[in-house]
């Protein structure tokens, strides 16, 4: 036990949140600001007319990150959320009108692979054991780890990249393994659930094919806020001191140490370390005033290549819908072009691909009876300036997409709600940098040099969140927490 420092966290998003627990849990002193006026970040949500919607993330993957978290606060992740296994896992539509439905017991999908590709399946059940082998390998080292390159003097890492290179590019490892294009869709799409475009992602991060196909995709009972609300729950009992409505508007930093913050009302808030989980261009751009005490100039954030923004739309429906599972997606043909139209920062794409989340499939109690809630998320590129004319007609243009390919009629005859969440409202939420959803994407040098979770330019100031190691989505976010408590933990013991 150390002597009771105090710290200053920014931002109740996961990677602030879990991050309070573990310090906390240290026996330090911990007080978190949330500008808005709940906690969660991006895990959001919002109920009308007996409809509850999480408005952001829908899959729950990497469950043993999420376990190894709670465990380090002594409790049981299984055991805290009502999990439910999904099965079907997902059910694509490809845009010829086929459409595919996956099922998480793996040998179901032997026929689906077989029909597509001949001698397919074999080789997809070696892949996904080949994830399996990778992810647990890296897991340890590089996940819960700030990236060292020391790391990679490991016999075994040695042995499997000298057999299959986790770092080359996964589109091109796809396609050597798989020649049938909906095969090769299918184990590429999850390199968007990191931001990417796969001509950019790595192979190794086809270890989440892994998860989906194998381990499992959940769904805690309830909604995916849950996870929020428990993660409050133990920084209430561990004394954690959390705000809402308390917008940090500047870090305080004297002679090179973060002092503590200001608030919007002007109050001044010392501490002996500041922990931010704002978007890290807010943090070092807006909150450090002093530009000699940014890590990150103008010219870091001109070149860094950031990941889609996105279209959301929430529909309360007012019947049930046969067509669709929980998670669907619909996959147009001209996926490269696809791609380059939501990363080209100019126009909204003119063919998208888009993702439709029924949880009402899976949890009747977020929906009135007899009824069904559709969310609706296409990914569009960031900085874009979007018009309400623009948005009608795009919103028109999916509806139209969604009536013929999934063969649902008069789609606008069964809304009885709707809302939208788009780019400009990620900016005004969470201060996101050009509308991102996510942060930096995952390419092989924004992976291997990402920002650090500690400042290059002030002692005691930190980060954890999407924009530093290690990275994009719910369970990389909680490992940021993990790798910022190790530091400063490391930071403190050492003084
Ligand atoms: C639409 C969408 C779908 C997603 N789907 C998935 C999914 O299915 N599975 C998955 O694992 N991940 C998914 N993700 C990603 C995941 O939600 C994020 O990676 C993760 O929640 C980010 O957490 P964070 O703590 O880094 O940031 P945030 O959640 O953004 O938290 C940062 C917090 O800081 C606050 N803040 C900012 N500035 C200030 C300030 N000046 N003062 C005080 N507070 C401030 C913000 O309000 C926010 O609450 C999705 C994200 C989005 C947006």
């Amino acid at each position: 036990m150390m002597s009771r420092k105090l710290a200053i966290i920014i931002g109740g998003g996961l990677g602030g949140l879990s991050l309070a627990s573990l310090l906390a849990k240290e026996g330090l002193d911990v007080y978190l600001f949330e500008k808005n006026n709940h906690l969660g970040g991006r895990i959001n949500f919002f109920q009308e007319k007996g409809y509850f919607f999480d408005m952001g993330p829908s899959w729950l993957l990497m469950d043993d990150i999420f376990d190894y978290f709670f465990k380090l606060v002594n409790k049981n992740f299984y055991e805290e959320l009502d999990l439910i296994k999904l099965d079907p896992i997902f059910k694509i539509f490809f845009e010829d009108g086929e459409s595919i439905t996956f099922y998480s017991d793996i040998s179901k999908n032997e026929e689906i692979f077989e029909k597509l590709e001949k001698n397919s399946f074999k080789k997809f059940v070696k892949y996904i054991n080949l994830m399996e082998e990778m992810y647990f390998l890296i897991r340890d080292k590089f996940i819960f780890n700030e990236i060292n390159f020391r790391n990679f003097f490991d016999l075994d890492l040695i042995k499997l990249m000298a057999k299959n290179n986790p770092f080359k590019n996964l589109d091109s490892g796809i396609k050597k393994i798989f020649n049938n294009e909906k095969i090769i869709k299918t184990l590429e799409f999850s390199s968007l659930f990191l931001g990417t475009d796969p001509k950019e992602s790595l192979f190794i991060f086809g270890l989440i094919n892994y998860f989906l196909f194998k381990r499992g995709v959940y769904y805690p009972k309830g909604g995916i806020y849950k996870i929020v609300e428990k993660i409050v729950d133990i920084n209430n009992n561990l004394g954690v001191n959390m705000y809402t409505n308390k917008n940090v508007k500047e870090i305080i930093i004297e002679n090179g140490r973060a002092n503590g913050v200001i608030l919007d009302d002007g109050e001044y808030l010392r501490s002996d370390l500041v922990i931010s989980n704002a978007d890290l261009y807010h943090t070092e751009m807006k909150l450090i005033t002093n530009k000699k005490y940014r890590s990150y100039n103008d010219q870091f954030w001109k070149k860094i290549k950031i990941a889609p923004s996105a279209f959301i739309i929430y529909l309360g429906l007012n019947e049930k819908i046969d067509n669709l599972v929980h998670h669907n997606f619909y996959f147009c043909d001209d996926w490269n072009l696809n791609f380059k139209e939501i990363f080209n920062h100019n126009n909204l794409p003119t063919n998208p691909s888009f993702y439709i989340s029924v949880a009402s499939k899976t949890d009747d109690m977020i929906v009135p009876k007899g009824k069904e809630q559709f969310f609706i998320l296409v990914p569009i590129s960031a900085g874009l300036k979007i018009t309400e004319n623009d948005k009608y007609l795009f919103r028109d243009k999916i509806y139209k997409k969604i009536e013929e390919k999934f063969n649902i009629s008069k789609l606008e005859s069964l809304i009885e709600l709707e809302k939208f969440f788009i780019l400009d409202d990620f900016i005004s939420l969470y201060n996101s940098f050009q509308g991102t959803a996510l942060g930096p994407i995952h390419n092989i040098y924004q992976t291997l040099f990402r920002p650090k979770n500690k400042s290059k330019k002030v002692n005691n100031l930190y980060y954890v969140g999407s924009y530093v190691q290690p990275g994009i989505g719910m369970p990389m976010v909680i490992a940021s927490a993990i790798i910022t408590y190790k530091r400063i933990l490391k930071d403190l013991t050492k003084k």
